[in-house]
């Protein structure tokens, strides 16, 4: 075991922490967490932490929705800066004076809300999704209605045609997932012939239709499991996702898809968390996420949303 590691694991048994990391943070982070996951998994497992400290290996609106669900926790975040190009992309107020403008011109409709977003944007939301919830959430919103649904373009296309429903899609996207590259993801498929396509969702309408798998994190774990004999599959997600896919199921070869831009997609807002980083906030309890006047409305609707 590296020095760090050892500290970082006497740090958190001496502060009572409990390190929740999602399936994009390096390899070397989520071996370290209690609790690994999509960012569904993680808001639901933050609500069932009895320690009085969370350190949030992720992205600013993943520490501050498990800060929302849990008021009375300390959320730590090892670097404040870890934000996200979706979430970025819907300012709170542009939402208000969009949704404003619908509601003059007489348009009767539910915001569904993607969970990357910021704290003022969940509270001017009907209701809040992952991957992981999503077609079932948009079932629940009553057919006489329109859907908003923000921010990302490409999940709610998706999500349109696989629930039927038509929708008013906000103009966001991922940085990561928008760049894969379809020309490279082709000519993978000819250099590794059978292998499975695995993209998520956020990936764009060219990158699905030649995948042979559809989905969130979680998903692609529980449809990886299924293989039981040696396969290759090509992943279309952030690239650290690879390493989850290997500890789970070593039997399998994995291979990233390549972005337009670089070999790997790797997200660099979740690179800014780093061990050094994970180390000194257990150290020195900051940086922490704090409570917002805001949070109070958008607690209602994650909880309505996540954990009923
Ligand atoms: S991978 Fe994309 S959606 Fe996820 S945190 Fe990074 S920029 Fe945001």
């Amino acid at each position: 075991m590296t020095d760090i590691v050892s500290e970082i694991r006497d740090l958190k048994a001496r502060s009572n922490a409990t390190i929740l990391a999602h399936y994009y943070q390096d390899g070397e982070i989520q071996s370290l967490a209690d609790v690994t996951g999509d960012s569904l998994k993680l808001a639901r497992e933050a609500t069932k932490v009895h320690n009085p400290t969370i350190v949030f290996c992720g992205v600013h609106f993943m520490a501050e929705t498990a800060k929302i669900l849990n008021p009375e926790k300390r959320v730590l975040l090892p670097d404040l800066k870890a934000g996200c190009s979706l979430a970025e992309s819907c300012p709170a107020p542009k939402l208000a004076r969009y949704q404003e403008m619908l509601r003059e011109n007489g348009r009767k409709f539910q915001t569904v809300t993607y969970i990357n977003s910021t704290a003022g944007v969940k509270a001017l939301s009907d209701w809040v999704v992952t991957s992981g919830n999503a077609e079932q959430i948009i079932r629940r919103v009553p057919q006489e209605c329109e859907i908003l649904f923000v921010p990302d373009r490409h999940l709610g296309q998706y999500l349109s045609e696989a629930t039927g429903r038509k929708m008013i899609l906000w103009d966001g996207a991922c940085i990561v997932h928008e760049i894969f590259s379809v020309g490279d993801l082709l000519a993978l498929k000819k250099t590794v012939p059978g292998a499975i396509t695995l993209a998520h969702p956020e990936c764009p309408a060219n990158i699905r239709e030649h995948s042979e798998f559809i989905g969130g994190t979680e998903a692609m774990l529980r449809y990886v499991a299924t293989f039981t004999k040696p396969t290759d599959f090509l992943v279309a997600t952030e690239a650290n996702m690879m390493w989850q896919l290997q500890s789970k199921f070593p039997r399998h070869r994995y291979l990233p898809v390549a972005g337009i831009t670089c070999a790997c997609n790797k997200c660099p807002h979740m690179a800014r968390n780093t061990l050094e980083k994970v180390r000194d906030c257990l150290a020195n309890g900051t940086p922490e996420i704090g409570w917002q006047s805001g949070f109070d409305r958008a607690r209602e609707v994650l909880q309505r949303s996540l954990l009923n």
